[in-house]
């Protein structure tokens, strides 16, 4: 009797298959090396890559070897927190109760431990993004113009985004964007990304001038924040939706 990868890996379609009840995506990559595998959070989904001289057939043989870790992967991702009446929704690294009631007027307000809502349900998820993403801008931007002072620079231009992989960016024309989910974490994890992506307008590197750059701005040591995000950065991605 043979065997096959079938058993382990159910094809849907041409590139599209199954491995430890998510869905797997092949992706043939020119530059790969070797086979790759990535859980992406967001999506609850199995990305294989794969260089471009391997035969479908063994990069799919591989990764079925690879089930427990994927089984694993998945089991680990937080769960969801929906911007619904009632979550715990972390800000400034605080957990806050959302608090809603219809007879309130429609804008978001901060309580102790709490954000409070009113207005109608429909909507309200989206209202409450926005007032974050609001105040992650505000308080980004002013917190960057703040290290640019101190480090004698300016950013041409500073905004906030959703990115998957990235919590802050410099461009070499002096962009500074940042990921609005900072707004969830921990005042000392947003200000260590602020003081880093401020650091890369004088070094656009990541050497001893730029460390000790970046040291300085913060004047204190930014390793703290870096393992924070490392350990919880994937549970600030299932908080509200995605925008
Ligand atoms: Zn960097």
């Amino acid at each position: 009797m043979r065997l096959g990868i079938s058993n382990i890996i159910s094809s849907t379609a041409r590139s599209e298959h199954e491995l430890g009840g998510a869905k797997l995506t092949l992706k043939v990559s020119p530059r790969a090396r070797r086979m790759r595998l990535h859980v992406d959070p967001r999506t609850r989904s199995v990305v294989l890559t794969m260089p471009r001289r391997m035969s479908q057939r063994s990069a799919l043989a591989w990764a079925a070897g690879h089930r427990l870790w994927v089984e694993q992967a998945l089991a680990a991702i937080p769960e969801p927190v929906p911007f619904a009446p009632g979550a715990s929704v972390p800000f400034h690294g605080e957990p806050h109760r959302l608090d809603w009631d219809p007879a309130r007027p429609r804008r978001i307000e901060r309580g102790e431990g709490r954000l409070v809502a009113g207005g109608p349900a429909e909507g309200l998820e989206r209202r409450l993004l926005r007032w974050l993403q609001a105040h992650a801008r505000d308080l980004l931007g002013r917190e960057t113009r703040e290290y640019c002072t101190k480090a004698g620079v300016k950013a041409s231009r500073i905004g906030v985004g959703d990115p998957v992989s990235r919590w802050g960016s410099c461009s070499a024309s002096g962009t500074i964007r940042y990921s609005w989910r900072l707004i969830l974490a921990p005042d000392f994890v947003r200000r260590a990304t602020v003081a880093h992506e401020v650091a890369h307008l004088v070094h656009l590197n990541h050497g001893p001038d730029f460390h000790a750059l970046v040291a300085e701005l913060l004047e204190a040591d930014p390793k703290p924040a870096r393992a924070w995000l490392k350990t919880h950065g994937a549970a600030l991605h299932r908080i509200g939706p995605h925008s």
